[in-house]
């Protein structure tokens, strides 16, 4: 476990070693935040790792908040409240906050309030790479992009400092090579975080009745062009370089790549660096322009600046030649390397492109999909669905999956993830499947995502008499994005006792007339349960309920005690090969002879497969040798705290 703890101890001047999202977290130390709260997402969870371990010593509240929207919500009254606050996200959290995110740019804000849009460009972790710079438009709102750890913090205070100056939401947005980069962070003074504060009435202010909204119109156009001249005069915009013919305007990691990308090229050129980009800094890009021949605009996934720096040159009747996307020579998806960025420099500029920067490989690497881990309750469920459709000849079924590890599903051997959209749209999906085809559905959904856009579904599925199986996948944690806290803990951030919502209690109140809990690890009552759910009418909701193999793992180690481990009996084998084919746990593997074995060093010992449903022959046991001599186990994640 990193020591978060340097965080709060350095002093003014302090160098750090640190990731974006570390410097982040840092950040919101010297910019005095008292209020933070997320839904964990890649490649913005390692700020809420941080803020788990460290927000009580700094005097901040923080919370992983049931979804992104409530994360927003809370911070926005905290902002009405008087506490700087924070809401921090991916980027596909905000298409779910952002209801609540335009609406505040009507309201605005008391206490400075910031919201963190961490993209993912070549979807590195998510279902999409849109371009979260057009929701600053959208709202009206600042936008503030850094390109390195040492600007993830440094423009965080000074977005703090914007939003509380002119009463405006800042949308700040990373990306996953801003979030995800080390460097050396200079510490800044800190400012004493307070997270209370005070409500002060003003209805006409922050209750959006439309005859309160067209009024708030008005201000927020006003404040608008209040913000047009903070941008161009913003320390957070550059020009660097001294005078060439040929520029190019930037924002973001791009800066990094077209930095990189002229050192491969060997070419030099002035470069306006732009920190603020919404509201779109038109003086200061004018007279970039017209000092220049040629400029181009380099910035990743939408033609955002390029749109406004070709408007703007038209509307000025500017001569300048501006290269970008727009006209090919740029690509409009995915993330920029130095190499991408050299390449259409070069093309455009007509000068020899540079020979590539990374060393070919002589051969194809052998493909290496994602697998559900040794042990991992997830595969005795799936396995268990499989079962029970091939028991009960069921065909045609439509599987309606989501978002978390279970998704894997989707790979072979199970095959179950024929839709998945976005957060909760298992069961919203089912739904329409259940509405327009005779075919059976089953939604699997995590219990974190459940929570999170699940239960609007579930309650529309209810309420419209549709007929599906829901599987909630329930391993008590949000395990992909870090092992966050989702509803159904005792421990949220900090290690903070809460009070833990039942699934199954909320599904049967709910109205789902077939209601059960199982264990995974327990393949015969899984499947007895799956095949009764599959038989009843209308909602059906199975709590497949088992701790994440991983947080079981950290927690025998944490005691000191063994992981058990499974081996195979050569003598009992009939080599079916079911245990590798079907089941296909990533610990076993078939030597020469066609024999199967279990690596020891892998096997998570759950003893899912020494069942007879995996195994008939009973071939696999347990070994006397167990794991104890791997030592200590570290925490993982806030979950741990509540094993
Ligand atoms: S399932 Fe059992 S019998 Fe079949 S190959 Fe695996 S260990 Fe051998
Ligand atoms: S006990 Fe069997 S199923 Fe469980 S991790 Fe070990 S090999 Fe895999």
């Amino acid at each position: 476990m990193p020591d978060y703890g340097r965080l709060l101890r350095a002093g003014e001047g302090e160098a750090m070693f640190l990731l974006g999202n570390e410097a982040v977290a840092r950040g919101l130390l010297e910019a005095g935040v008292g209020f933070a709260a997320t839904y964990p997402g890649t490649p913005s969870s390692e700020v809420g790792e941080v803020l788990n371990e460290i927000a009580e010593e700094a005097g901040m509240y923080f919370e992983f908040s049931v979804n992104e929207k409530v994360a927003l919500e809370g911070a926005a009254a905290a902002s009405f409240s008087g506490v700087r606050s924070f809401a921090f996200m991916k980027h596909v959290g905000l298409n779910v906050a952002s209801d609540a995110f335009i609406s505040l740019g009507y309201t605005g804000v008391r206490a400075g309030l910031v919201v963190m849009s961490a993209d993912d460009p070549s979807m590195y972790s998510s279902q999409n790479e849109q371009d979260n710079r057009h929701y600053a438009e959208l709202a009206w709102a600042p936008l503030v992009e850094p390109s390195n750890p040492q600007e993830a913090k440094d423009f965080l205070v000074w977005a703090f400092d914007l939003s509380e100056r002119r009463g405006t939401p800042v949308l700040f947005r990373t990306t996953t090579r801003v979030s995800h980069m080390r460097g050396i962070v200079r510490a800044g003074p800190r400012r004493p975080s307070s997270s209370r504060g005070s409500f002060a009435r003003d209805p006409w202010r922050f209750s959006l009745l439309p005859a309160v909204a067209r009024r708030l119109k008005g201000e927020l156009m006003r404040r608008y062009g209040d913000l047009r001249m903070e941008a161009e005069s913003s320390p957070l915009n550059r020009v660097l370089g001294s005078g060439s013919e040929v520029g190019a305007i930037t924002s973001g990691a791009a800066y990094n790549s077209l930095m990189d990308a002229l050192q491969l090229l060997g070419l030099e050129m002035d470069v306006l660096k732009l920190g603020m980009s919404n509201p779109f800094p038109e003086g200061l890009v004018a007279g970039f322009l017209e000092g220049h021949r040629t400029v181009f605009v380099v910035e990743e996934l939408d033609p955002f600046l390029e749109v406004r720096t070709r408007a703007l040159a038209q509307m000025r009747g500017l001569g300048v030649r501006i290269v970008g996307k727009m006209d090919g020579h740029f690509p409009l998806g995915y993330e920029y390397t130095p190499d991408v960025v050299a390449e259409a420099v070069a093309s455009a500029l007509g000068v020899r492109p540079p020979s590539p920067g990374l060393v070919e490989l002589g051969e194809e690497l052998p493909p290496r999909p994602p697998v559900m881990c040794p042990g991992c309750p997830h595969r005795a469920t799936y396995y268990a669905v499989a079962l029970a459709l091939r028991q009960l000849k069921m065909r045609s079924v439509v599987f309606a999956s989501d978002i978390g590890c279970y998704g894997m599903g989707f790979y072979k051997p199970f095959e179950m993830g024929d839709v998945t959209l976005c957060m909760g749209s298992s069961i919203g999906t089912a739904n329409g499947f259940s509405q327009v085809t005779d075919q059976p559905v089953i939604a699997f959904i995590g219990d974190s995502t459940f929570f999170h856009a699940g239960l609007p579904a579930l309650v529309n599925a209810v309420h419209n008499n549709h007929r599906m199986l829901v599987v909630v996948m329930d391993n008590g944690t949000t395990a992909m994005t870090g092992f966050e806290p989702p509803p159904n803990a005792q421990y949220g951030a900090g290690g903070r006792r809460l009070s833990p919502i039942s699934i199954e209690e909320v599904a049967r109140a709910i109205g789902a007339k077939y209601v059960r809990v199982v264990d995974p690890y327990d393949l015969r009552g899984t499947l007895s349960a799956i095949k009764e759910a599959l038989g009843s009418d209308g909602v059906s909701v199975i709590v497949a309920r088992r701790e994440c193999a991983l947080l079981r793992d950290a927690e025998l180690r944490r005691r000191g005690e063994r992981i058990p481990v499974y081996e195979v009996d050569q003598d009992k084998c009939a080599g079916c090969l079911n245990c590798v084919q079907d089941f296909s746990c990533p610990s076993f593997r078939v030597v020469e002879g066609g024999l199967v074995e279990i690596d020891p060093s892998l096997c998570d010992g759950c003893g899912v497969c020494a069942q007879r449903l995996v195994c008939p022959p009973a071939a696999i046991g347990e070994s006397r040798e167990g794991r104890e001599r791997w030592g200590p186990g570290r925490r993982v994640g806030a979950r741990a705290r509540s094993t």
